[in-house]
């Protein structure tokens, strides 16, 4: 990965941004369970970052994936996971297949005021009866003449009480689980929708919502790209999740670390500091290694993404290693905090109870193993129904 100094620029621009407008604010919006999506989003859009990737016809930067990433690097360094999981879900989520398969028309009305920060996204995929097994989903999108009516409801939605559409992943007809879904975007005022919030061990700042669809009208207009095709740019759209569930990590952990030395510099035991035992700081060394080792691995993904090449593969192995070196470093980083690591209002703590999540949403770590075991053709064929 080459960065330039446009790249160390939006750096700068992205490190002061988490400095001023989100970490000062980060206890009060964990103890209320919410953030004020609006307005931190208004912001993040009057400085161009809520549309790095995008065309500059609907307001965005028209940069590289390489500079989003340099954003969910930084953004790393938020002191929770709520925040830049929401607004990953507004950059790298929902927007994706919008912008890539969306017509004109829809564009203009939802990514742009997106990109602009005037409107909030999420993305309904999963349901309660599953979320790993996409296919088996069951909310029905039904045409009638020119709209769809949507029935059914989706489980987990990240900024789901504030978003103001929903780009939903439904079936439009029956027929082959893979080829009878659509994305649709549903502006989340239309009549027949309501939410629930959901109460979690972490991501306490991220709202989280079971949507329920009842009868709801949406215009066919609101289809991105062809009907049919919805399950496969999902498919498409997770690999810009992945790249940054694993690009969101790296500076996460390193922070992890650097807090651990810091402390067991400072924290003495027997008549020293924690740091001079060998168990210790071989550790955290070995930790140190680990996380230079995936940020070799997703800046290759970024790299292949950005050469148009599939990384089906790549984004699944970094979004696996993302998910279990977070539980690994907060679990081994904590230890070194003794009953300090133990206590709420502690950044290991916030990282143990937050970055669990990684290993379970945006495909669970099972399911990135079964996409990488494809890739080996180590996967047992189904048998035909
Ligand atoms: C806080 C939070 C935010 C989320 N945000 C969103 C969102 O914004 N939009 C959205 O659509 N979804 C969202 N999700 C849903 C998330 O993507 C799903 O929870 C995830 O895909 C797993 O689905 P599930 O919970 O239904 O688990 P299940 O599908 O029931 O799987 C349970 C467990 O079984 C194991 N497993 C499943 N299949 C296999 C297999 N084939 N082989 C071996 N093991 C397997 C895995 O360990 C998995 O964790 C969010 C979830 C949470 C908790």
């Amino acid at each position: 990965m080459q960065f330039t100094a446009e790249h160390e620029q939006l750096r700068q621009t992205v490190k002061r941004f988490v400095e001023d407008e989100i970490n000062p604010h980060v206890p009060e919006w964990e103890a209320a369970r919410t953030f004020p999506a609006h307005e931190l989003f208004k912001k993040m859009g009057n400085l161009g970052l809520l549309g790095i990737k995008y065309s500059p016809n609907y307001g965005g930067m028209g940069l590289d994936i390489s500079y989003q990433l340099v954003m969910n690097e930084e953004l790393g360094m938020i002191n929770c996971g709520g925040i830049p999981m929401a607004i990953g879900v507004q950059t790298d989520m929902c927007t994706p297949a919008l912008h890539r398969f969306g017509s004109d028309e829809l564009k203009r009305e939802y990514l742009a005021p997106a990109i602009a920060g005037d409107m909030v996204g999420c993305i309904g995929v999963s349901e309660v009866a599953g979320g790993s097994d996409v296919a088996a989903l069951k909310t029905t999108a039904r045409s009638e003449g020119d709209d769809y009516v949507i029935n059914g409801s989706k489980m987990w939605i990240t900024n789901g009480t504030q978003a103001d559409w929903c780009c939903l992943l439904a079936n439009t007809s029956e027929g082959p689980v893979h080829a009878n879904k659509s994305l649709i975007i549903v502006p989340m005022d239309a009549a027949g929708i309501s939410h629930q919030k959901i109460e979690k061990i972490g991501m306490h700042s991220s709202d989280t919502a079971q949507l329920f669809f009842d009868n709801v009208r949406v215009p066919k207009r609101n289809r991105i790209g062809i009907e049919g095709a919805g399950f496969m740019m999902q498919m498409i759209q997770f690999q810009e999740e992945r790249l940054c569930a694993a690009s969101g990590a790296l500076k996460s952990l390193d922070r992890l670390i650097d807090l651990t030395i810091e402390y067991c510099k400072e924290r003495h035991t027997f008549g020293q500091p924690l740091i001079n035992n060998q168990a210790i700081h071989f550790r955290l060394a070995e930790l140190r290694t680990e996380v230079e080792l995936l940020r070799s691995l997703t800046y290759r993904a970024v790299n292949e993404y950005i050469s148009g090449k599939d990384v089906t593969r790549l984004a699944s192995m970094a979004k696996l290693k993302a998910g279990r070196l977070l539980r690994e470093v907060s679990d081994s980083c904590l230890q070194y905090w003794g009953g300090m690591g133990f206590t709420y209002d502690n950044p290991l703590s916030q990282s143990y109870r937050d970055s669990r999540l990684i290993s379970i949403g945006g495909g669970a770590d099972e399911i990135m193993l079964g996409i990488i075991c494809k890739f080996d053709g180590t996967l047992p064929k189904k048998a035909k129904k």
